[in-house]
């Protein structure tokens, strides 16, 4: 019944971050260059994201959001080289049970300039679908009302709305630095919020650059790199034994660690005590190693008595050497030999060895 799919979608989409971390993600796989998310009443009212991606072929509209449809995996084994976001189609699914209303308005190149609205049940089946609009290639996601079906919930969001919608912030940061762990592929990223009754606000925005330096400046201003040096190392781990072999049979050779980006200089400190600034990335994608910015953070203290670097830091690893398949929200990134990781980058962090960072 529905009130059990509600209690697994709630697994999902715990809070407001996850929700647009989700619709985020979307966009990204999608290869959009250029994605907005608009927030109503600090997510309260609404949120919508509008991207300008492959869009939603109409073959494609009736699995949209049925759990576990997604159109990402192939085969048994994509699940261990898995790299887009999305994987386990959940996400859609369960923002439909878990909200008023949830609208698709989508155009693939061939439908452009004119897309369809696809206006989506709790159950995740189309509840209807409208005639043409004016649409450029990509889709926009409306979620409208989320956890009003889980009264509790729902009143904890109305309670905390303003600190979720600022952890939801903080995330979207981070998902606007992803652009500078990859390669030639810059992507715009805009969010603003409009209060009830109040005036739309611009909250962050990045203007497509994929140098790192470029998107640091452009969301916290260019004051934010004064005393930030190149986090750039590389080294290698010890895997266990079965991780080790799995990545020889793979081929994939030496489990060689690079860690890019950048860091507070240890040599001059930096004053915050805060350690809201600090982005880890798995393979360019956003997650929590709680342990190893712990890692980073005792190795800072020791130079720098109660203050927490500024960490911006991609650390690119060979797919099978860690595991994205751990918690239901995806942030949970479980890595192989991570004692021996932590152990290598407290090494190499340490002022003595000569890749300090300055
Ligand atoms: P997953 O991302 O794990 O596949 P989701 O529930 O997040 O599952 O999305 C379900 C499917 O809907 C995706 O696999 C994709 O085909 C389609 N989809 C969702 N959002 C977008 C988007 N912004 N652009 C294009 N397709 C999308
Ligand atoms: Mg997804």
């Amino acid at each position: 019944g529905s009130s059990v799919h509600q209690i697994t979608s709630g697994q999902v989409v715990i809070d407001l971050q996850t929700a647009v971390k989700e619709l985020v993600e979307n966009s990204l796989d999608a290869g959009a260059t250029n994605i907005e998310v608009r927030f109503k009443d600090y997510g309260l009212k609404s949120i919508e994201v509008v991207d300008n991606g492959t869009g939603i072929a109409p073959e494609d509209y009736d699995s949209i959001a049925l759990k576990h449809h997604t159109s990402k995996l192939t085969s048994f084994e994509d699940l261990t080289t898995v790299t887009t976001f999305g994987f386990r189609g959940e996400a859609l699914s369960s923002l439909c049970a878990l909200s008023d209303s949830l609208t698709v308005t989508t155009a693939t190149a061939q439908q452009s300039p004119m897309g369809t609205v696809i206006e989506m049940a709790p159950s995740g089946t189309i509840k209807s679908r409208s005639g043409k609009v004016a649409r450029q290639r990509g889709t926009t996601i409306c979620v409208s009302g989320l956890f009003t079906p889980l009264a509790v919930r729902r009143k904890e969001f109305e309670r905390n709305a303003k600190r979720e919608f600022g952890k939801a912030l903080n995330l979207l940061s981070a998902y606007a630095l992803v652009p500078c762990t990859h390669e030639n592929k810059g992507v715009r990223l805009q969010v603003s919020n409009q209060p009830n009754g109040g005036r739309k606000t611009v909250q962050l925005k990045t203007d497509g650059s994929t140098s790192i330096n470029a998107s640091v400046t452009a969301l916290w201003g260019p004051k934010s790199l004064e005393n930030v040096v190149d986090l750039d190392l590389q080294f290698l781990v010890d895997m266990d034994r079965t991780v080790a072999r799995r990545l020889k049979d793979s081929g994939e050779g030496d489990t060689e660690v690079k860690v890019k980006g950048l860091i507070s200089s240890f040599a001059v400190g930096c004053g915050r005590t805060g350690t809201d600034r600090q982005f880890f990335f798995i393979n360019g994608r956003p997650c929590s190693p709680s342990r190893v910015q712990k890692a980073f953070n005792e190795v800072y203290r020791s130079f720098n008595t109660n203050q927490s670097p500024f960490i911006v830091a991609n650390f690119i690893l060979p797919t099978n050497a860690c595991d994205i398949n751990v918690s239901p929200d995806k942030r949970t990134i479980f890595l192989h030999s991570e004692n021996n990781l932590i152990q290598a980058l407290k090494v190499i962090c340490h002022p003595s060895h000569s890749q300090l960072p300055s």
